[in-house]
């Protein structure tokens, strides 16, 4: 951002006095230019005006007849009409579930099955650039982003658990493990594909059938799988898709047709899908929220530490669940880490989330915007130092600046909160020992990362972390062969790997 020299911006604390004096020496040799706009063509993408429901195969209007809009989060513009489900709907979705799962998906061999799921991949590989855009500007995330991570990873799943389709036997399951039926699974906004294949895959190579509810902000990707899912020929009925607010979500939840529940989301949201399926007998797997410590220690690759602790934060706006959202470092190195992340923070251009080179897009929505702003102001009315680069914020959508928050106490509610947005809380440590109880001090349990040049060191703190993930040297790295999930109030299962399989599988 060190060429949007605007005001805009929310910085209150100013740039470091060594900050300024570089980028000062960087104009007086010539090298302060700026790129020029590199957007990525809409034209790849046809929105159409209205989406019905995806049931049995077919699109079609909602019972109620009642839509909802979706707007992108960067301009505000509307997208579409969505089709805003209602209780009748979401019957007919899991009757269309129960019987292809009974006629169709779940007498199919593995190795059939399998033949579908590597066909979605390739056809999600073949449309990616389609899949970018529409992700980009539905979800307000950089176009970067959308092209490097989140399709490419959704494809990738979908081919990981294609190979496992065959080989349930081998699994570590024992003999012919059985799906477990119909799947209801809620995602939330802040990766819609990437959420959709993470849920999807492993249920559909499982012999499971699903009911899928995208979030209200971000439908379009899903409803765009669920075209791919036609054009791959996928039985009627194995993929069902329904779109509105948190009640539909509800509705398929507590459907009693349905067998297993998976949600990601909030805490607040888990909790009350596990007391309204308490007693029923439903399988469930709740991925929900983090506050995850990124420790950093003062023999550790600094350079490296930096990209990490930016990649942990600022990657999707921080609206990631297992974000880096507090910084431990180590006290002797404090000042150079704090003076270096600012320096970096104001190379980092924010805007268009389709050019490609912006690396901070839209909030998505205005209500997240107004939590993360609120609890930013939280932030300093207890006493925290907020700083955020110069930097101009587009007129319109909802945008926030990327903040750093110094001197923070472990009792500050940016300490202990999840805010899922570009806000990183710093705190310091001095001994190992101190760093993992500050680390472990959350309800939450669902990543850390530890930057060291030790590898004793890394042993010894990932032991210690409570956390289902823990990264070393490096962060927010995901792959499709890996297990994910949290402990405490960050959930409970596991997704990804062969551990995912096991969620979708009657053992
Ligand atoms: P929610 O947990 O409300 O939403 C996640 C999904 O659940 C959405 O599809 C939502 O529908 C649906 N939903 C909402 N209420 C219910 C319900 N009672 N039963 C079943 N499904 C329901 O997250 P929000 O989008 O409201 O975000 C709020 C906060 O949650 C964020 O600020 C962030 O801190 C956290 N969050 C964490 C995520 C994570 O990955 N850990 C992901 C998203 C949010 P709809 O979208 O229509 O409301």
């Amino acid at each position: 951002m060190a060429d949007k020299t605007g005001s805009g911006g929310t910085s209150s604390g100013g740039e470091s006095p060594r900050a300024d004096t570089a980028r000062v020496a960087k104009v007086a040799a010539g090298l302060d230019w700026q790129y020029a706009p590199a957007p990525e063509s809409r034209d790849i993408v046809s929105i159409a005006p209205q989406y019905g429901l995806f049931i049995a195969g077919e699109f079609a209007p909602a019972a109620t007849g009642r839509t909802f809009a979706t707007v992108n989060p960067a301009t505000e513009e509307p997208l579409a009409k969505i089709a805003e489900a209602g209780s009748e709907d979401v019957d007919r979705a899991v009757a269309a579930a129960r019987v292809a799962h009974e006629q169709v998906w779940g007498p199919m061999p593995g190795a059939e099955r399998a033949k579908y799921l590597y066909r979605i991949a390739r056809i999600l590989q073949e449309r990616s650039r389609e899949f970018a855009v529409l992700e980009s500007i539905d979800n307000g995330k950089p176009i970067k982003e959308t092209r490097d991570v989140d399709i490419p990873l959704a494809a990738a799943h979908f081919f990981y658990y294609a190979g496992w389709a065959d080989k349930l036997d081998y699994a570590g399951f024992g003999q012919a493990p059985r799906p477990i039926g119909v799947a209801g699974q809620v995602i939330p906004w802040n990766f819609p594909l990437l959420m959709a294949a993470w849920k999807l895959a492993p249920a559909l190579a499982a012999g499971n059938t699903c009911v899928l509810k995208p979030a209200e902000t971000t439908p379009l990707s899903a409803l765009l799988l669920a075209e791919v899912c036609q054009q791959a020929e996928l039985p009627a009925g194995v993929v069902n898709v329904v779109t509105g607010a948190g009640d539909v979500g509800a509705a398929v939840v507590a459907h009693p047709d349905v067998n297993k529940v998976a949600f990601t989301g909030s805490t607040e949201v888990g909790i009350a899908i596990s007391r309204a399926i308490a007693g029923t007998g439903k399988k469930l797997t709740l991925e929900l929220g983090g506050k995850a410590a990124n420790v950093v220690f003062d023999d550790a690759p600094l350079d490296q530490a930096i990209e990490g602790i930016v990649n942990g934060i600022f990657f999707n706006q921080g609206h990631v669940c297992c974000a880096g959202s507090r910084l431990l470092v180590q006290e002797s190195v404090a000042d150079q880490v704090v003076d270096r992340l600012r320096q970096r923070l104001m190379t980092l251009r924010l805007g268009d989330p389709l050019d490609k080179n912006t690396d901070i897009g839209a909030i998505n929505s205005r209500q997240q915007l107004d939590k993360i702003t609120e609890l930013s102001a939280a932030g300093e009315a207890e006493g925290a130092h907020r700083w955020s680069p110069p930097c101009e914020l587009p007129e319109r959508g909802y945008w926030f600046a990327p903040t750093v928050f110094t001197g923070v106490s472990q009792s500050h509610r940016i300490a202990r909160e999840e805010i899922f947005g570009p806000v990183l809380s710093v705190l310091t440590f001095r001994t190992p020992e101190e760093a993992v109880t500050k680390a472990n001090n959350t309800p939450y349990g669902l990543s850390a990362g530890v930057w060291t040049e030790k590898g004793s060191r890394i042993l010894w703190m990932a032991q210690r972390m409570r956390a289902g993930v823990v990264w070393a040297n490096t962060y927010n790295r995901f792959d499709p062969a890996s297990p994910f999930g949290g402990y405490r109030e960050s959930g409970f299962g596991r997704e990804g790997g062969r551990h995912g399989l096991g969620a979708y599988l009657d053992v």
